[in-house]
């Protein structure tokens, strides 16, 4: 364990891994080369044919086009990119073994943890390779969406590394409740809008029905698309999750993990992450998930969700919309409908509507198991964290926190020695007044409305 920075002082075990710089990944791990199925193509939002390259080329650089569709199984990660990897990478893997104690359980709770990024999050893994492929392809500017702001501030920096403008629409109650996510955004030179926004007209269209609107991901997403659709091919579009490319670029997260795990001894019963879009979860899991696919291992995947946006747990596996004006493509996917509106819960970055096909399609296959929980269960996990392992989680972390939490209770009510691995996907700092409302007894559990899933899911494209 000599390549491991531990703290061994001969009276503890050694808890924190972090391996050495030349240990980042050299490649990003496509699972698509490993899949048990085909997954469903990709449609046109107008023809409803397949899409091709060409078809996206408006939105995404050639590059990114590519990956979404390839077959191999390892994709070379640009020097360049890997170079800026190595300013906060390797993330340390970490066991809580003070989160452990304090629930007595003989399972090893281990954490990857990507609250060191520069961004506070993983979200910069793909930024940064999403902003590279672009200045490869000469693009000077993207447009993108951004919810709670971790993906605006991840891009911004990217946008910044590689001298590309950063349009970000940033969903209006964020943009007034979470006025430092838009400076950090700002100090990096990017351009913010509170969307919905003037600027474009799905903007428009939404403010003339509803002025006091406080936006969405869904419109903001079309804000952003509208603005590339229009700009006669000189900005192009980026997107935080979802998508094949960017859960290929998290995959640096679980290759890292399962390097560090070989070289400790331990390899995970359970892994787990909490899905938005299904990046940080998949970044994690894919990885593991390969020798399940390949090496006949049988780890167990929980994905977690909120119980007020629950579209693994209760949205069908169907073709939807990734907006809500229905201007992208169609994908195969867990969704709620693209018009489904969210209760307004404090983990900002778990409110999308669907999910990232893949992760969908290996849901519906059995390889992946959701689970859904309540904003107050999982601030309390989060805060039994912070005060274990000193580290503040981000309100979406703490969905994977609390399912941690729950197999470690389960293990010691069956007397098991489980291995439990999650992904601590970022940090809370830019959170507090979600913690604050949690603290004084304000956080409201909000029921899901099925008469409202019924309704958003009557909006669903009919394919035949
Ligand atoms: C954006 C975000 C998420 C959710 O997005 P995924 O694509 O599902 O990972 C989770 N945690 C943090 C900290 C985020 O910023």
């Amino acid at each position: 364990m000599t390549t491991f920075d531990g703290t061994a002082n001969g009276l503890h075990e050694d808890y924190r891994f972090v391996l050495p710089q030349s240990r980042v990944p050299t490649h990003w791990y496509n699972i698509q080369a490993d899949l048990p199925v085909r997954p469903a193509p990709v449609l046109h939002p107008v023809t409803r044919q397949p899409v091709g390259p060409d078809d996206l080329a408006v939105l995404f650089p050639m590059a990114c086009i590519l990956q979404e569709v390839s077959q191999e199984r390892y994709i070379p990660i640009p020097d360049e990119v890997r170079d800026i990897y190595r300013l906060w990478r390797p993330t340390p893997l970490v066991r809580a073994v003070r989160l452990e104690k304090a629930l007595d359980t003989p399972a090893h709770i281990y954490y990857k943890s990507e609250v060191g990024s520069p961004s506070g999050s993983h979200k910069l893994n793909t930024a940064l390779a999403q902003a590279y492929y672009n200045k490869q392809e000469g693009v000077n500017s993207i447009a993108t969406e951004t919810g709670a702001g971790q993906w605006g501030s991840a891009l911004a920096i990217a946008g910044d590394m590689f001298k590309i403008d950063i349009d970000v629409f940033m969903v209006k109650v964020s943009y007034e409740h979470k006025p430092y996510r838009r400076s950090v955004m700002q100090t990096y030179g990017a351009r913010v809008t509170p969307s919905p926004s003037e600027r474009t007209n799905a903007g428009r269209a939404i403010l003339a029905r509803r002025p006091d609107h406080t936006g969405s991901l869904g419109i903001a997403i079309s804000e952003a698309v509208e603005v590339v659709a229009t700009s006669g091919g000189k900005a192009k579009y980026s997107l935080g999750s979802v998508l094949n490319h960017v859960l290929l670029h998290q995959t640096i997260i679980g290759q890292e993990a399962l390097d560090a795990m070989e070289q400790i001894g331990e390899y995970p019963d359970v892994v787990i992450g909490c899905v938005g879009g299904g990046s940080n979860f998949a970044g994690l899991a894919f990885p593991f998930l390969e020798r399940n696919l390949t090496q006949g291992k049988q780890t167990r995947f929980v994905a977690v969700e909120p119980a007020s946006c629950p579209s693994l747990t209760k949205g069908p596996y169907a073709y939807d919309y990734g907006d809500t004006a229905g201007m992208t493509p169609l994908v195969k996917m867990h969704t709620l409908g693209h018009d489904f509106e969210p209760a307004a819960i404090h983990a900002g970055g778990l409110r999308y509507h669907g999910m990232a096909p893949l992760v969908s399609l290996l849901v519906n296959s059995g390889h992946i198991t959701p689970r859904a929980y309540h904003q107050n269960t999982c601030f309390e996990a989060g805060i039994l964290f912070a005060r274990t392992e000193a580290t503040l989680p981000a309100p979406e972390s703490n969905h994977a926190i609390r399912a941690a939490i729950d197999e470690a209770l389960d293990a010691k009510a069956k007397g098991e020695k489980r291995v439990i691995l999650f992904n601590l996907s970022g940090h809370g700092h830019f959170d507090m007044a979600a913690y604050d409302a949690y603290l004084a007894g304000r956080l409201q559990d909000s029921e899901f409305s099925d008469e409202a899933l019924a309704q958003s899911l009557a909006s669903l494209p009919e394919i035949a």
